[in-house]
């Protein structure tokens, strides 16, 4: 997939999830509002292109979004002098055509009948601009985050550790015999080759704790081993953020060890 990118505020984005992944005490009653109360289970799936973490970074990109709405002074708002919203100043940047507010405004019948905070989620929600402003967002910082490993596989313990908890409300998870075992853990199941594709290409054909080379190029008995982060056994999912390239040896010095790792090490760009 080739992606046109802008990066029109996609680092704060960033950042702001960093510091939620690194702070996930503080963020629990918004990271509650993800994955608790059995919302966990709608996120159980083999493999999703648009992956577990495409969905996280879909709700704090909206959280953010709609935290910025709510900061608009609609008691005061007119339309007539009013600049563009900030809104609107990312789907500028962004080159998505959308209708302005103001114009949304001006179509409406007669402004006195009008709330003006509803007119505006009327439409921002229910339009295809706000949704492309959102995945063409989502992507960017996907794009971003996805070679931060250790990012990830903070990520992924907080989903295990969210499964495990509501590990116990059987009657939820009934329905999803297909893709969890009776303790609800994920199972096992084939990574599909783009999955894998993802994964070598952004560990360059090595392992990320040995740095040995799995190309096959140079030393062909090197195989490569397509690593849970956070394994199966301790509520990992199948989710290719939850992948990374390891050699035979580090894979099962991993696996005997039993708790999540990866390294920092990456190669530098020249
Ligand atoms: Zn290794």
């Amino acid at each position: 997939m080739q992606l046109n990118a802008r990066f029109y505020e996609t680092y704060y984005f960033c950042n702001v999830i960093n510091n939620v992944l690194n702070d996930s005490f503080t963020y629990a009653v918004e990271l509650n509002d993800f994955y608790g109360d059995g919302r966990v289970f709608s996120l159980i799936d083999k493999f999703p292109k648009q992956s577990v973490f495409h969905s996280f970074i879909t709700f704090v990109v909206e959280t953010i979004y709609s935290e910025n709405s709510n900061k608009i002074d609609f008691d005061n708002f007119d339309y007539r002098s009013s600049g563009l919203l900030p809104i609107e100043k990312a789907f500028e940047y962004h080159g998505i055509k959308y209708q302005l507010f103001k114009e949304h405004l001006k179509e409406l019948c007669s402004l006195k009948d009008v709330f003006i905070e509803d007119a505006y989620y009327d439409w921002l929600l229910a339009s295809q601009y706000y949704e492309d402003l959102i995945t063409q967002t989502v992507e960017e910082v996907f794009y971003l985050l996805f070679l931060n490993r250790e990012l990830l596989l903070n990520f992924n313990q907080i989903m295990a550790d969210s499964l495990e908890m509501q590990a116990s409300d059987v009657s939820v998870h009934v329905h999803l015999n297909d893709l969890l075992t009776t303790r609800c853990k994920n199972k096992r199941c084939h990574i599909p080759q783009w999955a894998k594709r993802a994964v070598y290409f952004r560990d360059r054909g090595r392992c990320v704790l040995c740095d040995k080379d799995l190309s096959g190029k140079l030393n062909i008995n090197n195989l490569e081993n397509y690593d849970h982060m956070v394994a199966l056994a301790n509520y990992g999912f199948n989710d290719v953020t939850n992948l990374q390239l390891l050699c035979k040896e580090c894979n099962q010095n991993t696996k005997s060890a039993g708790v999540g790792s990866t390294s920092n090490s990456y190669q530098g760009w020249y």
